[in-house]
């Protein structure tokens, strides 16, 4: 499973990807199928200003048109996908590329469709594109779903950076609550000043004069997966606290889970929670601090303990209308384009990154990433031990996100053995569940299998799950739909 940023870059790329073709003129892929029409909110685009009409469409929502235009196609492309292309032999080939979806998109199809068949075949392309890798390196390719919103992001982006040069636009853009601060950082990449500079004033305007939920939104944006995020984030396992470090990590083992996704989904949940308690009792030394709560976890904040995440929020948007307001100064200072001269297009980009982009260094990123690195250190360091490496054998073991990257260490055999060994069970066992679903093996039983689809998802990424073991399952019947996020 991969990240956004993987399907960022493959849509930047996507002239060399031809088996990613257009809907209509090649084959049916999951992740162009549904691209958009643009026009989305129902307004039909006149003949003679097609761009003026979409752009309007964007702004119909009272959010980031960016955030509400995503989030429709998001919406669009799990319909389209449950209803019909995943069935399509090549969607099915993407699938099997990326391993599955990513951790966030994993989670949503877990709720929609949820349990079933569609499902279950995206848990066996996932594991034959996973055992593929962990075989002879495959290369992978970028989540289907992020891959089709990194192209409606790409669309978007062209339309309001087109929209924007003209004032007539840019006034009705200043109308409307406007681009969130992500959103306005997806835009570098381009010459167009003009552009940029409404979408910096205009946010800048907004965080001055608003707070509380209505910073929240233009600081962080719409973010559907926050409440999936938290369900499995209540549900981590602490392990007990032992006297040595073998002993602790020995412990770890005992859970289902990777133990690197473990680790950084405790650190996590640890710092969410000591910051929350330290910023509801007024503690100084969060001031200094360095870095602000990235949206994803600035949501998660808030959304665990609204009153503790003012803080949070409120630190956030004083470094970022002084970052804004850095920006502008800097454009200010850019040398006018005359006649067929260009503006070179890094020096606005280079602008974004240095004034608004290097401020933020997320905290809570940062402790998951240090916990997962630090553990997978000592796991390399440990399996050296035959006590270790006999207990490991025997355990979770690392997800294959987190086996790749011990893919040189001493400890690389014995976790490749390891994982690929738990791929070819869990890929039997999802076998076994469409098995079950004939008609012909109507009279058998729901057996130990019957989550086998989830334990996949998790065995390939820990972070589907925020790092935690998946639930136990009932000895009878069909989990409820709730049971999943
Ligand atoms: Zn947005
Ligand atoms: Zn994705
Ligand atoms: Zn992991
Ligand atoms: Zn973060």
């Amino acid at each position: 499973m991969v990240s956004c940023d993987t399907a960022v870059e493959a849509v930047s790329r996507r002239d060399a990807r031809p088996e990613l073709g257009e809907p209509g003129v090649g084959a049916v892929t999951a992740g162009a199928g549904w691209r958009p029409k643009v026009t989305h909110t129902g307004r039909t685009a006149s003949a003679d200003s097609p761009l003026r009409s979409e752009f309007e469409g964007l702004l119909g929502e009272n959010v980031c048109p960016a955030c509400s235009y995503l989030a429709e196609r998001e919406r669009s492309f799990f319909s389209w996908f449950a209803n019909e292309n995943h069935t399509a032999a090549n969607v099915q080939a993407e699938l099997r590329a990326s391993m599955g979806m990513c951790a966030a998109h994993s989670r949503r199809l877990m709720k929609e469709p949820g349990p079933g068949p569609i499902v279950t075949m995206v848990a066996r392309e996932a594991l034959a594109g996973a055992l593929s890798r962990m075989r002879d390196g495959t290369p992978s390719g970028p989540c289907p779903a992020c891959y089709a919103k990194a192209r409606s992001l790409e669309d978007t982006r062209h339309l309001v950076l087109d929209a924007l040069e003209r004032e007539r636009d840019a006034s009705r853009y200043r109308e409307h609550p406007g681009l969130c601060l992500d959103h306005l950082l997806a835009l570098e990449g381009t010459d167009q000043a003009t552009a940029i500079k409404v979408v910096t004033e205009h946010l800048l305007e907004r965080l001055i004069t608003s707070a509380g939920a209505s910073a929240l939104e233009m600081l962080a944006g719409v973010d559907d997966d926050a409440s999936r995020r938290a369900f499995w984030r209540e549900r981590l396992v602490e392990p007990e606290v032992m006297t040595s470090t073998i002993a602790q990590l020995c412990g770890r083992l005992e859970i289902t889970a990777c133990p690197a996704c473990l680790a950084g989904g405790l650190a996590e949940a640890r710092y969410l929670d000591w910051f929350l308690k330290r910023s509801q009792a007024g503690d100084p030394s969060l001031r200094t601090d360095p870095g602000e709560l990235c949206s994803a976890h600035l949501r998660d904040a808030a959304l665990q303990d609204p009153a503790g995440a003012r803080c949070a929020i409120e630190r956030k948007r004083t470094v970022t209308t002084g970052a804004l307001a850095r920006l502008l100064d800097q454009l200010a200072r850019l040398p006018q384009p005359n006649g067929r001269r260009r503006r070179n297009e890094g020096q606005v980009t280079q602008q974004i990154r240095a004034t608004v982009r290097a401020v933020h260094e997320c905290p809570v990123c940062r402790a998951r990433d240090t916990a997962e690195l630090r553990q997978l250190q000592l796991l390399d360091a440990a399996l050296a031990l035959p006590s270790v490496r006999s207990r490991y054998e025997s355990s979770h073991g690392l997800c294959v996100h987190h086996a790749l990257r011990l893919s040189d260490g001493p400890s690389a055999p014995i976790v490749r053995r390891v994982v690929s060994g738990r791929l070819g069970v869990l890929a039997w066992e999802v076998g076994e569940i469409r098995r079950k679903y004939v008609w012909a093996s109507r009279y058998e039983l729901a057996g130990p299998e019957q989550d086998a689809w989830l334990r996949a998802f998790a065995q390939i990424d820990g972070r589907v799950l925020s790092g935690g073991p998946p639930p136990p399952i009932r000895p009878t019947g069909r989990q409820s739909d709730d049971w999943y996020g």
